[in-house]
């Protein structure tokens, strides 16, 4: 029993890792799963799908690893946060696909209830904002046009779940209902500092107390599989959201450090300690982990726009073949001829929050190539992440000075090197970038007395760090075209 199991189920794939005593991963397996897109502005999932992927990637990962349910010492749950699925509690089935956290079916009523004046009570108790993003909105929703089941939720015969409280039950055979702190904070209707479902929040949202999980801590033996496909008696012992579970990873462990996650767009978190900080800018406020009885709150901010920069210009414009080779050709050219790209493509969040911003290309002269186009989509990532960066610092009064990197655009080194450039922080890339898997199965591996947290900072290893290496005065340039290309990029669309 020496190896842990880590369960990654994220949103556009479901994934098993194994690790060993030492926490290198073994195997791993992987599938992609379906998105169902039923009207413009809907996202979903087959809940059913989801859990018959999972225990499909699980037993490929033992399968490869050439190991039985029996090596396997602890199972950790990482997943897509807010998604939403309620299902019957006495069949098992799921009432209606799962609502994905991208659908924006309940955004008028979040405008609704915002134009009541509840955003304020909203804001103060959960640490979030009033939007569609998060669960409470998506239960109500279901119970409102699924048939008859607001009335079964009235008679307790339903369960709500995000996708980890999905995934125990069927792990469980409907024995555990249960969730974490680090996804019950993601629903609105958690209060992060009374730790407890909150009457208020429910009544608001109108949502009956009898659908919600018991909610647990992120690292501890919840009980045992009892599945018959993945076999039984195997120790479920952390659960923590994706973001979340990718800060762990990172052994982002104490107050003030930060990582930020380079994919499709860029997800910063910073862990803020025991200290629950409030934002006045936007960013949200959430639960990173509870270990024993000790609660670490997090500061997140994300850009929806980051390596998808790379893959427009890929995939819309046709300019290479691959995401890496936006590398070389950044790196062909002294510097950016002074072009800037603002990736404005789905209006900007944090700290300009304007959904009208549209992409736009400045700075263009009859010397620009290609190289020098590359090179601003790679710096406008990295121009988006400082403006996220000096939020942290700033609101959590903690200046950043080290920014943990992973994702699938974290191995361009061109892209971390600017970043240092630009933050004037230390930009570490560990040699593990498969972080949020990694996290669950440091969790995990706590809860079962495998390794301390002690040991875990010992195991991990730096890949690469970089450091500043611009003079200030071209990083004052370069920051002042930004905001420059930033300003005249907002407020187009009508
Ligand atoms: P996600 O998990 O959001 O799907 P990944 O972490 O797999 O994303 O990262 C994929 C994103 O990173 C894509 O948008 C791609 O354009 C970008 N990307 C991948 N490799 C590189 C690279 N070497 N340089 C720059 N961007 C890259």
């Amino acid at each position: 029993m020496r190896y842990i199991l880590a369960i990654d189920q994220g949103t556009s794939s479901s994934r098993c890792v194994v690790y060993d005593r030492q926490a290198n991963p073994v195997a791993m397996a992987q599938q992609t799963i379906t998105q169902h897109f039923s009207q413009p502005g809907r996202v979903e999932h087959d809940a059913e799908e989801i859990w018959a992927s999972q225990s499909a990637v699980f037993l490929q990962a033992l399968l490869d690893a050439q190991l039985s349910p029996a090596d396997i010492a602890g199972i950790g749950i990482t997943n897509q946060r807010e998604t939403t699925v309620i299902w019957e509690r006495s069949t098992g089935k799921p009432v209606y696909n799962a609502i994905v956290w991208q659908d924006r079916r309940t955004a008028d009523d979040c405008i609704r209830l915002k134009q009541a004046g509840a955003e304020a009570m909203v804001k103060a108790k959960t640490g979030l904002l009033l939007d569609a993003y998060f669960s409470a909105t998506k239960i109500s929703w279901l119970l409102d046009h699924v048939e008859g089941a607001r009335a079964q939720a009235e008679r307790g015969e339903l369960a709500f779940g995000t996708i980890d409280s999905w995934l125990v039950w069927k792990l469980t055979n409907g024995e555990l209902h249960i969730t974490d702190v680090s996804n019950a904070a993601r629903t609105l209707l958690f209060n992060i500092d009374t730790m407890q479902w909150d009457d208020e929040l429910l009544a608001l949202f109108n949502v009956p107390a009898s659908l919600l999980p018991a909610v647990k801590s992120s690292s501890e033996i919840y009980g045992q599989t009892r599945n018959r496909e993945i076999g039984a008696g195997i120790s479920i012992a952390a659960i923590a959201g994706d973001q979340q579970a990718g800060l762990f990873g990172q052994l982002c462990i104490n107050a003030g450090m930060a990582k930020c996650t380079y994919g499709t767009g860029s997800f910063l978190m910073m862990n803020t300690g025991l200290q629950r900080v409030a934002s006045s800018h936007g960013l949200l406020t959430t639960i990173a982990w509870q270990i024993g009885d000790q609660i670490h709150y997090a500061l997140e901010g994300s850009v929806f726009v980051g390596g998808a920069a790379i893959q427009w210009l890929r995939d819309g414009l046709g300019l290479f073949g691959q995401a890496a080779d936006s590398e070389q050709l950044a790196a062909s050219v002294a510097d950016n001829g002074g072009v800037y790209f603002v990736p404005a493509l789905t209006g900007l969040g944090a700290p300009h929050w304007d959904p009208h911003a549209r992409g736009a290309i400045f700075g263009i002269t009859r010397g620009t190539t290609l190289a020098h186009l590359t090179r601003a989509a790679l710096e406008s990532i990295c121009f988006q992440v400082d403006e996220v960066l000096q939020l942290l610092s700033a609101e959590s009064g903690a200046p950043v000075v080290q920014l943990r990197i992973d994702g699938g655009a974290a191995v361009n080194n061109r892209l971390a090197q600017f970043q240092a450039d630009i933050s004037a922080v230390e930009v570490v890339r560990p040699t593990n970038l498969e972080t949020t898997a990694l996290g669950a199965a440091y969790l995990a591996g706590i809860a079962i007395g495998l390794w301390t947290i002690d040991e875990l900072n010992q195991k991990w290893q730096i890949d690469r760090s970089f450091y500043q290496q611009m003079p200030p005065q071209d990083v004052k340039s370069l920051k002042h075209y930004w905001l420059k290309a930033v300003g005249r990029a907002k407020n187009w669309a009508e």
